[in-house]
């Protein structure tokens, strides 16, 4: 087995690994993954914590380090967070953004830089007719709204990018 087929599986693996916090969406959609070793028969992965205030990572830290030891090849997994390299919700990949619509939450808004302002689509009818007043606390990462146009109530997720990433 090459090592990009070794990668490749425990991409998959990880897509297979929820956030206990956002049922289906995987660690892997939510761009937690950042770097990921491979020596011999021991894996150790990198990982970025998302929001601050959102914990969870000893849950998570197990769950990933049971789903890669379950690959055949696999002997030992160890899994790091990151805390040099910041995460960003820009890193939340196509599929990621999908299941949180699917789940009644609005995604944060692509390419975002903070300071912006910026507008939430109802993940329901994608309007942006919705109420938005201060929702989200300093230490919210998801909040309620509530969507004029369909009438129905729904979460979003705020956009979070760290300083660094910004360039220009
Ligand atoms: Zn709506």
């Amino acid at each position: 087995m090459t090592k990009t087929d070794q990668l490749e599986e425990i991409h998959a693996v990880l897509k297979t690994v929820d956030d206990p916090e956002l049922p289906s969406v995987s660690v892997y959609d939510l761009g937690m993954l950042y770097e990921v070793s491979i020596i011999g028969a021991d894996v150790h992965l990198r990982m970025i914590p998302t929001f601050a205030g959102c914990p969870a990572l000893d849950f998570i830290e197990q769950q990933v380090k049971e789903a890669v030891e379950a690959l055949d090849w696999v002997n030992h997994c160890t899994v790091k967070f990151s805390m040099e390299k910041l995460w960003s919700t820009n890193a939340i990949t196509d599929k990621g953004k999908q299941e949180l619509k699917k789940h009644g939450i609005a995604p944060p808004p692509e390419n975002y830089r903070p300071g912006e302002e910026w507008t939430v689509h109802c993940p329901y009818c994608d309007s942006d007719y919705t109420s938005m007043e201060n929702v989200f606390g300093p230490t919210a990462c998801r909040s309620i709204l509530y969507c004029m146009a369909c009438r129905n109530p729904f979460e979003a997720m705020k956009p979070v990018v760290p300083i660094t990433e910004i360039k220009g």
